[in-house]
């Protein structure tokens, strides 16, 4: 993780080649000490706080965090509360035959709106900041503009996407899914747990299934996506650092691999003569792991589970499926990784006299950020005093969808230990005002920036 202090990185670099240890030590200090009070936030931390904390009351748990799963009627019922919230901050709302709702702020010309905003849907027994903090730190900055009267070139439009999470019908980042074209009419049919089909679930929110289409966003139409959200993982909290500049989205693929032995009798086949599936595919485990970290980098794989039949504690395995799944920011990487993962697969048949074939099941394309977004969010950061670390997304995230359509930047704050999609996560209200007030900043750089593109 490369990590930026409160003045900018070249700064740093100059000072620390041409003047005293003194000079060092005041130019890269962090953020919020005596040596400089932090600017004064435009956005209102309390006002938002509200906010987030009247969200956090649809769907709550007894145990803390949310369940509020997308397609849901608390669901619903959040959207409503969200769309007055627009309402009273003088958007002019749309929601597209996706349900995704759109809130938007004319410009002063004639350009390619800029899109913020993020989610309120939430995996079962959830927490309150994932997506919330976005979608409602979108709707504050709106809120701050209008305070201060501030006029921007381009519209402005806030964005809460429809089911991130996705749950129901096993498709995430539905309503960003169809806005960027990754997903079509193909996905109506499909029934979720509770017997209904996803163009049932529409019906429900208002809309018209069969124009799901024309939720479809032209490549162009935007000038700039760019997503507030909390980091989900460890790093800046861990590194006190206040404020996230998204690299990319991870990519991620995904094999189904099954491993074919001979079954056999436990007791009566001698330990040499055994064609045993379990033991090849426990290697190939351990082959997963250490491929993966013999490379530098950030890269994850992981085996998520193993089926073996039959199945019984008196019989040698004699076939057994697992998955392998790599991610990275850096698809080839991922490919090469994998061709190593594959021959030592092949070393392992031999020596255990067993067959694996992998077929690819899933293959997501890395999103990269785009440099210019995240120059602006760098410098957005700087003005507002704030420390910042450039790391990449593990997770999935809307934006990654719409990053195919437009460019992209996402804005990380701090989550307590790194813990998220749990009762348990939680930001502290002043980093989530940090990373709000950095959103306003960057939406203000981007609307300067010439002719309409960041
Ligand atoms: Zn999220």
């Amino acid at each position: 993780m490369r990590i930026s202090r409160k003045l900018p990185t070249a700064t740093c670099v100059l000072v620390a080649v041409g003047a005293t240890l003194l000079v060092i030590t005041l130019g890269c200090k962090p953020a919020r000490s005596e040596a400089a009070p932090a600017p004064a936030r435009h956005i209102n931390s309390e006002r938002l706080q509200g906010t987030l904390e009247k969200l956090s009351e649809f769907g709550r748990n007894p145990e803390g965090g949310v369940t509020r799963l997308g397609f849901s009627q608390v669901e619903l019922d959040a959207r409503a509360y969200v769309m007055g919230l627009m309402k009273e901050a003088a958007l002019e709302i749309r929601v597209d035959p996706a349900g995704n709702i759109f809130g938007r702020r004319a410009g002063s010309e004639k350009l390619p709106a800029l899109l913020f905003g993020s989610h309120i849907d939430s995996v079962p027994k959830g927490g309150a900041f994932d997506g919330s903090v976005g979608s409602l730190g979108a709707i504050e900055v709106i809120r701050a503009l209008n305070d201060g009267h501030v006029k921007t070139r381009h519209p402005l439009e806030v964005v809460v996407w429809t089911n991130e999470e996705g749950p129901h019908f096993g498709v995430s980042a539905l309503g960003s899914g169809v806005a960027a074209g990754s997903l079509g009419p193909e996905i109506l049919d499909r029934k979720g747990e509770d017997g209904l089909t996803l163009a049932d679930w529409l019906r429900r929110y208002g809309q018209d299934p069969a124009h799901l289409a024309d939720a479809r966003i032209a490549r162009g139409s935007l000038a700039a996506v760019i997503e507030l959200h909390i980091e989900q993982g460890p790093n800046l909290y861990e590194t006190k650092v206040q404020i996230g500049i998204v690299q990319g989205i991870v990519g991620l693929k995904r094999w189904r691999c099954v491993a074919t032995g001979v079954a056999n009798h436990a007791g009566t086949t001698p330990m040499n003569r055994r064609k045993d599936a379990l033991a090849a595919a426990a290697r190939d485990l351990l082959v997963v792991r250490e491929v993966v970290r013999a490379e530098s980098g950030r890269q994850v794989g992981t085996v998520g589970y193993m089926k073996a039949e039959p199945g019984a504690a008196n019989v040698i395995p004699g076939q057994v499926e697992f998955p392998v799944e790599l991610r990275d920011l850096d698809a080839a990487k991922i490919e090469r990784m994998w061709e190593l993962i594959q021959q030592r697969f092949a070393k392992t048949d031999s020596e255990e006299g067993v067959e694996t074939k992998c077929v690819v099941i899933n293959d997501i394309a890395p999103a990269l950020s785009d440099p210019s977004v995240q120059n602006a969010i760098r410098e957005a950061a700087r003005t507002a005093g704030l420390s910042t670390a450039d790391l990449p997304s593990g997770a999935v995230h809307d934006a990654g969808e719409i990053a195919r359509i437009a460019p992209m930047g996402m804005i990380f704050v701090p989550s307590r230990d790194g813990i998220s999609h749990a009762p348990q996560e939680f930001s502290s209200w002043d980093d989530i005002a940090n990373g709000t007030e950095v959103l306003y900043r960057t939406i203000l750089r981007l609307d300067q920036s010439k002719a309409g593109r960041p």
